[in-house]
């Protein structure tokens, strides 16, 4: 008997409807002598509806005590979500009970709003599978050293999972999500998007570090490090989905294997500042001390020695932070401009091939200058190639990557965009 981990997201638990569909496919799983547990999400856009009321309700400083009630209303969502699974599993005759994170309880660590996950206690759960009740357990949620409920972060039900999974030592780890599985680019955007049968961990940990919601990055890493086995797959129909799995498991390493984009992205540039030993750290320990990420950089002299330009990408919810810390240390650094840009976006490509083969950057400019579409900053890592551009652009980029990388399907999966 397998003892399986179901997480149902947002949409997968939309309305009464998609409950009932959850709860006939739990059913299924049951009678066929599966051991089950079940994370579920908030229904579709309840979170950013609890998130708004926050916003509203508070003074947004982002205080300790703040992001406490903070995590206290948007856990909400999940709270009901289970519950009515539960009542729904109950009318179809499969035994079942709803448990809060606290309950369980997940033991948290970390700021509020992005906290950790530190321990599962695996025992009341598995007494209930053991008991013959199914467990449905809100995600995105636990309890930390104070006993204040803590939530993991947007997309953390993922995590919820995962961690449970391996907390209870479970044979695998079904995310059933919207779409059939982890495809070449979001087929939302991309209607010749490609379903992966397999995507390795390392892959799958980039691309959504970069951007692919599908799963939160921080499930792919959990997974990784405890060995679960993991498959993301609809929630609305039977076809099989995608196996994440160990990089040795994949025979033939695709060059690219996926593209990634993320939207959460802004530009700074600080402009003419002296060219000397130091600046670069006056600009960014300010940042760095407040928490504020600083990925993508490039710094250009425009006369050697003298002055220089600094351009660099931060998460578009931390810009005006990042302008304020700049704009009070403009004397410190000494620059003469800074300029600020919310309108970008950044594009990835991911492919383990990427370590042994070239060329992936040389048709990533290539496309884009056919296409007219200016490339403002580049990073690159191992297996992943990114580059900055007008937010504007990037259904026409992707759409035009994804085919010169060889990645399009011949038929769209979604019946086009
Ligand atoms: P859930 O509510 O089930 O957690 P999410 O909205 O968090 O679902 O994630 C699923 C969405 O991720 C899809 O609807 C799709 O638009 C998006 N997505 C982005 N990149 C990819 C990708 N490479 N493969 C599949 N889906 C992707
Ligand atoms: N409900 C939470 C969110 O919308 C967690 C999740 O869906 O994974 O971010
Ligand atoms: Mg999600």
């Amino acid at each position: 008997m397998a003892l399986v981990v179901k997480k149902f997201g947002g949409t997968s638990v939309a309305d009464l409807e998609r409950i009932a569909a959850v709860a006939e496919r739990v059913k299924r799983s049951v009678d066929a002598g599966d051991r089950v547990a079940v994370v579920a999400s908030a229904m579709a856009g309840e979170t950013d509806r609890l998130v708004g009321l926050c916003r509203a309700a508070a003074a947004g400083d982002g205080d300790p005590a703040e992001m406490c009630e903070y995590d206290s209303v948007v856990a909400a969502g999940e709270q009901i979500s289970t519950g009515l699974l539960a009542l729904t599993l109950q009318r179809l005759g499969v035994p079942a009970r709803s448990w809060t994170g606290w309950q369980v309880p997940v033991r948290t660590l970390g700021h509020h709003g992005s906290a950790r996950v530190d321990t599962i206690d695996p025992a009341a759960l598995l007494a209930s599978i053991d008991a013959g009740v199914v467990p449905v357990v809100a995600g995105f949620q636990g309890v930390d050293a104070n006993g204040r409920i803590a939530t993991l972060g947007r997309g953390g039900s993922d995590t919820s999972a995962v961690a449970l999974a391996a907390a209870l030592g479970a044979d695998r780890c079904d995310i059933y999500t919207d779409v059939d599985g982890v495809f070449t680019t979001d087929p939302r955007i991309v209607a010749k998007a490609r379903k992966l049968d397999r995507i390795s961990f390392e892959e799958m940990l980039e691309m959504a570090s970069q951007g692919a919601k599908v799963l939160q990055t921080r499930s792919v890493a959990m997974a990784m490090q405890h060995g679960v086995r993991l498959q993301v797959l609809s929630s609305f129909n039977d076809r099989p989905g995608t196996l994440v799995v160990p990089e040795g498991d994949i025979m033939e390493q695709e060059v690219v294997s996926g593209l990634a984009y993320s939207l959460n992205e802004s530009r700074i540039s600080v402009m003419h500042a002296p060219d000397r030993p130091g600046v670069v750290a006056a600009i960014f320990s300010p940042l760095s001390q407040a928490g504020i990420n600083v990925d993508m950089i490039v710094q250009t002299s425009a006369k050697v020695g003298e002055v220089a330009n600094v351009t660099f990408t931060v998460p578009e919810t931390d810009l005006d932070r990042a302008v304020s810390l700049l704009e009070a240390a403009r004397d410190e650094i000494g620059y003469k401009d800074l300029i600020a840009d919310r309108g970008v976006v950044k594009i990835s490509a991911i492919g383990l091939g990427m370590k042994s083969h070239s060329g992936v950057a040389e048709t990533m400019f290539k496309t884009l200058s056919e296409r007219a579409i200016n490339v403002d900053v580049i990073s690159t890592s191992e297996i992943k190639l990114s580059v900055l551009i007008k937010a504007d652009y990037l259904e026409l980029a992707l759409r035009a990557l994804h085919a010169a990388y060889g990645l399009d399907a011949k038929e769209e999966p979604y019946g086009g965009s």
